[in-house]
């Protein structure tokens, strides 16, 4: 083989997507299926008790009112329920310097600071309990965005200067802190999780999908970009901010008029604090979104809402068996981490294992394994090495064989009665819960 294609094979690897991702503990939960017209909010990095800059636009002034309580009311008045992803407190993010205003690192170079550099106390759960308590008193949820907003592993790219936490034991002490807080302040309990900055890779050979398997979290992504928190290019002062609100408003307008539906079970990214250029067009932009979306007859839910009217990427409610899915979902590893079902794949070995073996135990003997060997390991590596001890498998059998009536006959006592298919859609409606 020549070096070319050897190289280019290697570079495939690395920049093409995998072909499909593996079963999951932890689903990425990005949008789900379904025709009704409901669409979630998610409100990253606040809360925050600092006014909006500025803080008068058009007809509308806020005063000195908070961004959140400003966010908070303009849900109230569409009878909209948020999603608020919280940070703990970036003040011991220090030392520190800040970049310029209108760059990645406006709020500190190292770490972040909200809501800004030196400002630190007057955002996040640990100083912000009045705003917390707003909000959970509001039937809003709240989920984790990591109590000092340190990203999980290195990004060399576009976080090059940043310190990150170490391993997976900072990254997890870090959620737990958090989780903490809401549990024991406010006797509310976290399902859901979203990395500072998106960074997955945690370093030692993890990634936040184990470190939210070890807290029993999902992942919260999102589908579509309320936009706001990049500055407007080109423009400045008055203008700039009006630009903002418009690139905040106009892919709503758009995609409405061209398809009613386009926002069923999607998941919106917006911001709870400043912008790079430390503005808030969410605080003027908000109200149009809502009155797009109610107009249009949109009810705007909660996450965890959302997954009541679908829990699957990929399967809605209108599926014959979505009853039997969503039975099996709340227990057990049936969908890929990107939260997809794929009902009618021929379901695989290491699927059966992930199905079938206990979840703690699974968790935490592959975690050990990764520990130990300091690089990844699949998926199914724990639930794997559960169905072998129990003698359900065989040393030689592959974790990505397709599943045959002679390996599954060792499973029989999972089963009401052995499938005669072996799609994902045939075993699972089989399983015996
Ligand atoms: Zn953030």
């Amino acid at each position: 083989m020549s070096t070319i294609v050897r190289l280019g094979k290697k570079l495939k690897k690395y920049i093409m997507p995998k072909a499909k991702p593996c079963i999951s503990y932890v689903r990425r939960i990005e949008r789900v299926k379904t025709d009704e017209r409901v669409v979630a909010m998610t409100f990253d990095d606040g809360p925050m008790n600092a006014p909006c800059n500025p803080s008068s636009f058009g007809e509308i002034d806020y005063g000195d009112a908070p961004l959140t309580s400003v966010i908070l009311d303009t849900l109230d008045k569409y009878g909209a329920k948020g999603t608020f992803d919280v940070i703990g407190y970036t003040g011991d993010n220090y030392p520190d310097e800040c970049g310029p205003v209108g760059s990645p690192s406006w709020g500190g170079v190292k770490y972040d600071h909200y809501p800004d550099y030196k400002k630190d106390s007057l955002a996040g759960a640990e100083n912000q309990g009045e705003l917390l308590r707003r909000m959970i008193d509001g039937g809003h949820q709240v989920t984790n965005h990591g109590y000092k907003h340190i990203i999980f592993g290195k990004k060399p790219f576009v976080y090059g200067k940043r310190e990150c936490l170490k391993n997976i034991d900072e990254v997890t002490d870090d959620l737990r802190r958090l989780d903490d807080i809401l549990r024991k302040r406010y006797g509310y309990e976290i399902t859901m999780s979203r990395p500072p900055h998106y960074v997955d890779r945690i370093s030692g050979g993890f990634t936040s999908y184990d470190a939210y398997a070890l807290l029993g979290y999902q992942y919260m992504a999102a589908s579509f970009d309320g936009a706001g928190w990049l500055p407007a290019a080109g423009e400045s002062g008055e203008g700039a901010f009006a630009a903002e609100i418009a690139e905040m408003i106009s892919p709503f307008e758009k995609n409405i008029s061209e398809n009613p539906d386009f926002f069923c079970g999607q998941i919106i990214f917006q911001k709870d604090g400043y912008n790079m250029a430390k503005r808030t067009p969410v605080a003027f932009g908000l109200e149009k979104q809502l009155d797009l979306l109610t107009s249009a007859g949109y009810k705007v839910v909660t996450v965890n809402e959302l997954l009541g009217y679908s829990q699957f990427a990929d399967v809605g409610r209108d599926d014959p068996d979505y009853d039997i899915f969503e039975s099996l979902i709340a227990e057990h590893a049936i969908a890929y981490s990107d939260n997809t079902l794929c009902p009618e794949r021929h379901m695989s070995v290491g699927e059966l294992a992930m199905l079938v073996a206990p979840r703690e135990w699974a968790v935490e003997k592959r975690i050990e394994a990764i520990s130990k060997k300091g690089s990844r390991l699949s998926n199914c590596f724990g639930a794997m090495e559960w169905c072998r001890k129990e003698g359900l498998l065989g040393a030689k059998i592959k974790e990505d064989a397709p599943l045959t009536s002679e390996i599954i006959s060792a499973f029989s006592s999972y089963f009401e009665k052995i499938p005669r298919g072996f799609t994902r859609r045939e075993v699972l409606k089989s399983y015996k819960k």
